[in-house]
C-alpha cells in the first residue's frame, strides 16, 4: 500500500490531505491517481459509493491545471445539487494551498446571475449539474471551449435520472482532444454506451466486483406482513438505541407519511424527498448531519446527494423497484472505513427479490428476526446502563448530594439501582409487554400476503360501502382512500368492487373491528360514510343488514344527502380523516402496540 506522496501529488496537495486526516489512499484513489497523473487519458473507473472518488478524480485535476490561468479547464458533471456543493467543497479543501485556485459551483434553483459572475472571474474548474450548466452554455455565461479534463461522477445516477441528452450537449460544446474521466458505483448497459461514444480506449479500473457492495456493510432482512412494516421499522430502531439512519421508501407520500409517523411516536426523524422546498431539503440535511435528526426518511432520487459517514443502518422500508438501486441504497452505510448494517422489511411476496440482490451485489442476506417487546427493553436498559456507566459525574451536582443522601437514606444500593433504572425501564415496558410477534415463517406462518384466500372463505371480511363511482371512485381509487383513512398496507384491503353508488372490500379478519370502528361517525361534508359487513363474501349485492341505525338510508344511493359534493380525494378532507383515526387506532388496540412509543431522552 504505498503513501499519497508516492503516488506523486505535489507539496500543496500533500498538506491539504495532511489537514484532512487522511492517512493513506483508498484502493480507487491508489489505482486512479497515478494513472490519471501519468497519462493523458481517458478512464473508466467503477467503485462504490464512500470509497474516496472525489479525491480520486480531485487531486489529478488540481495537479494538472493552470492555477495562473483563468481559462475554465476542468468540468466536473455530478446529478444533484447536494453532490454538486459536496464536491466543490471538497475540490476548494484539497486545493486550499493551491494560490489562486477558483472552484464554482452550478446548479439550479439558486441565481443564474450570481453564478455567472463567479464564472467570470476565472473559474478554472466547474462543479456543474447537467441542466443548469446546459442553461448556461446556451446563455452564454459559461465557455468550456477550453477544457482540458471533463469528469463524468456517478454516471450511473445521471443516466438514471435522464441526463443523458444534456450530457452529449454539453460535451459537444468542449474540445475533441480533452480527457474524460467517469466514475461510477455500477455499471449498467447506458453507461456502457456512454464511456464507448464519449472516451477514446480508456483505461479501466474496477474496486471490488462491478454492482457489488462493499463488505463493510453487512445485509440484513426482516420477514412481516406489509400491514406491519412500520411497527417492524418501530422496533428495529428501537433495537439499536443509537442507530443513526436512513430510511428508504418507494414513494414521496410514503416518505412523508413515515417521517410524520414517526415524529408523532416520539423519534427525532424528518423527510427528506422532491416535494419538499430546496430551503425544507437543506434544513432537514443540516439536522441529519448534526444529528438531531436519527432517522431520515428518504426517497431514492433524494437520497443521492446524502454523504454522510456516521450512518449506522440503511433501513429499506420497502425494496426499491429497480434492483440495483439496492446497492446505491446500501452504499450510504459503511462509509470511510467504518461498518454499516442494510437492513430490508419484506413481505412474503417480496421475498424472491432478495435472492436477486443477492445475485447482484454479490452477497449473501441473513435472515433476521424482528426483535420482541421484552428483547428490546433488554437493550434499552442495558444501553442506558453503559451510558451512566461511561458517565463523567458532573460536580456541579455535588451540592445537592446530601439532600438527595437524605431522601434515599433508608435504601440500598440494589434498590437505588432498581428505581433509577425503572424510571426508563418503565416507559419501554409498558409500551412492549404486550406487543406481538412480527416475524413470518418462510413456510407460511403468520403470513397472509403470499397465500390469500382471495375466494373470501376464512379469514378475510367483506364490507359494503356507501359511496361508489357516482362519488368519483374507482377500484384503485377507493383501494387508496381506504388504505389512507384506515393507515393500511398495501395488501390490507382487497377484492375492491365499486358499484354505481356504492362498493365493496375485504379485508383480514383481524382488521374487522379497526374498519368498523373508523367508520362509525367518518363524516364527509355532514355526510356518513357507511360501512357494514357484508354477507356476500364474494361480492354480489346483499349486505348484512345488522342494525345500523337510519345511516343505513344511505346506501341505495337515494339517500347521498351531499352528493354534487362528495370529492372523497379532498387533501384536507383526508388530513382531517387522518388526525382522527390515530386515537382511535390505538384505543381499540389492547395490545398497544400502536399507541406512541415512549419519549426518547434527548441524548
Ligand atoms: P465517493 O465519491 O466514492 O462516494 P467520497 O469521495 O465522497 O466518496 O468520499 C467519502 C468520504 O471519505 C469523504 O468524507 C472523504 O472526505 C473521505 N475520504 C476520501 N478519501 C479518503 C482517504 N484516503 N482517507 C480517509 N478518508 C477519505
Ligand atoms: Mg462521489
Amino acid at each position: 500500500m504505498s503513501t499519497f506522496q508516492e503516488l506523486g501529488l505535489n507539496d500543496d496537495l500533500l498538506q491539504a490531505i495532511t489537514d484532512l486526516g487522511f492517512i493513506k489512499p483508498s484502493e480507487v484513489q491508489e489505482k486512479a491517481i497515478p494513472i490519471l497523473l501519468d497519462s493523458e487519458t481517458d478512464l473508466v473507473a467503477l467503485a462504490q459509493t464512500g470509497t474516496g472518488k472525489t479525491a480520486a478524480f480531485g487531486f489529478p485535476m488540481l495537479e494538472k491545471i493552470d492555477v495562473n490561468s483563468r481559462t475554465t479547464q476542468g468540468l466536473i458533471l455530478s446529478p444533484t445539487r447536494e453532490l454538486c456543493l459536496q464536491i466543490t467543497n471538497e475540490m476548494k479543501q484539497y486545493g486550499k494551498y493551491c494560490k489562486g485556485l477558483n472552484v464554482v459551483a452550478i446548479y439550479g434553483g439558486s441565481s443564474i446571475t450570481d453564478q455567472a459572475r463567479e464564472v467570470k472571474r476565472g473559474a478554472q474548474i466547474i462543479v456543474a449539474t447537467p441542466g443548469r450548466m446546459k442553461d448556461m452554455i446556451s446563455r452564454r455565461m459559461v465557455d468550456i471551449s477550453k477544457i482540458q479534463y471533463s469528469v463524468l461522477d456517478e454516471a450511473d445516477e445521471m443516466l438514471n435520472m435522464g441526463f443523458k441528452e444534456d450530457i452529449t450537449d454539453i460535451l459537444s460544446h468542449t474540445p475533441e482532444d480533452k480527457n474524460t474521466w467517469l466514475f461510477s458505483a455500477t455499471m449498467p448497459r447506458e453507461v456502457a454506451t456512454i464511456a464507448k461514444k464519449f472516451m477514446s480506449t480508456p483505461q479501466e479500473i474496477t474496486v471490488g466486483n462491478k454492482n457489488e457492495s462493499t463488505s463493510n456493510v453487512s445485509h440484513e432482512y426482516y420477514l412481516v406482513n406489509s400491514r406491519d412494516r412500520y411497527q417492524a421499522l418501530k422496533r428495529l430502531s428501537d433495537a439499536n438505541p443509537d442507530i443513526f439512519s436512513v430510511v428508504f421508501c418507494r414513494t414521496k407520500r410514503d416518505t412523508q407519511k413515515v417521517a410524520e409517523q414517526l415524529i408523532e411516536d416520539g423519534y427525532s426523524a424528518g423527510a427528506l424527498h422532491g416535494d419538499l422546498s430546496q430551503n425544507q431539503r437543506d434544513l432537514v440535511m443540516k439536522s441529519f448531519r448534526n444529528k438531531q435528526i436519527q432517522t431520515l426518511v428518504a426517497t431514492d432520487v433524494a437520497a443521492r446527494g446524502i454523504d454522510v459517514d456516521d450512518i449506522t443502518h440503511v433501513i429499506n422500508y420497502q425494496l426499491p423497484d429497480e434492483i440495483e438501486t439496492y446497492t446505491h441504497r446500501s452504499g450510504r452505510t459503511g462509509r470511510a472505513g467504518k461498518t454499516g448494517v442494510s437492513m430490508v422489511i419484506v413481505s412474503k411476496s417480496e421475498v424472491r427479490k432478495i435472492k436477486s440482490i443477492e445475485r447482484i451485489i454479490k452477497r449473501q442476506f441473513e435472515k433476521k428476526d424482528i426483535p420482541d417487546g421484552m428483547q428490546i427493553c433488554e437493550v434499552q436498559l442495558m444501553s442506558l446502563a453503559n451510558k451512566i456507566h461511561n458517565t463523567e459525574v458532573n460536580h456541579e451536582i455535588d451540592k445537592y448530594l446530601t439532600s438527595i443522601n437524605e431522601l434515599f437514606e433508608d435504601s440500598t444500593k440494589d434498590e437505588l439501582i432498581k428505581k433509577f433504572f425503572s424510571v426508563e425501564f418503565t416507559r419501554f415496558y409498558n409500551y412492549y409487554q404486550k406487543s406481538k410477534n412480527l416475524n413470518v415463517s418462510d413456510d407460511g406462518g403468520r403470513d397472509r400476503d403470499g397465500g390469500r384466500d382471495f375466494g373470501g372463505k376464512s379469514n378475510s371480511t367483506r364490507y359494503f360501502i356507501n359511496v361508489g363511482s357516482k362519488d368519483g371512485f374507482d377500484w384503485m381509487k377507493l383501494k387508496d382512500f381506504l388504505k389512507e383513512v384506515l393507515e393500511l398496507g398495501r395488501d390490507d384491503v382487497f377484492k375492491v368492487e365499486v358499484k354505481d353508488s356504492f362498493s365493496f372490500f375485504n379485508t383480514e379478519n383481524e382488521l374487522k373491528e379497526k374498519v368498523l370502528a373508523f367508520f362509525t361517525d367518518y363524516k364527509h361534508e355532514g355526510r356518513f360514510v357507511n360501512v357494514e359487513v357484508s354477507e356476500n363474501r364474494g361480492g354480489g349485492g346483499r349486505r348484512n343488514d345488522r342494525n345500523r341505525g337510519k345511516r343505513r338510508d344511505d346506501r341505495k344511493g337515494g339517500g347521498r344527502r351531499d352528493d354534487r359534493n362528495s370529492g372523497f380525494g379532498n387533501r384536507s378532507e383526508r388530513r382531517r380523516s387522518d388526525g382522527d383515526s390515530r386515537p382511535r387506532r390505538s384505543d381499540s388496540n389492547s395490545g398497544n402496540s400502536n399507541a406512541s412509543r415512549p419519549r426518547r431522552s434527548r441524548r
